[in-house]
């Protein structure tokens, strides 16, 4: 048993109760337990980590106002909020 898959946040709420889908729905390659969606994991161009803050929420607690930057938790760069967070 190896562990190949990176540690991945979903784009939307944050939360790591994230997985990989079987049967990918389009692009969206991976499931979210608190949103109940699908979502194609978002990368940051600096570190090409997957950790970063959703853009409606962070660690599935929703943010008190909307938020126009977000935070990779792997290099702390900023990068821009989603208008789409589940990826188009
Ligand atoms: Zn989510
Ligand atoms: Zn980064």
């Amino acid at each position: 048993m190896t562990i190949t898959e990176d540690r991945i946040h979903c784009p939307a709420c944050g939360s790591a109760d994230v997985d990989r889908r079987g049967t990918p729905e389009g692009r969206r390659t991976h499931d979210c337990f608190r949103c109940s969606r699908a979502f194609e994991p978002r990368r940051c161009p600096h570190c090409g980590g997957a950790r970063i803050d959703g853009s409606i929420a962070i660690s599935g607690m929703p943010l008190q106002k909307s938020r126009t930057v977000v935070k990779c938790w792997d290099c702390s760069a900023e990068l821009p909020a989603l208008d789409d967070p589940y990826g188009g």
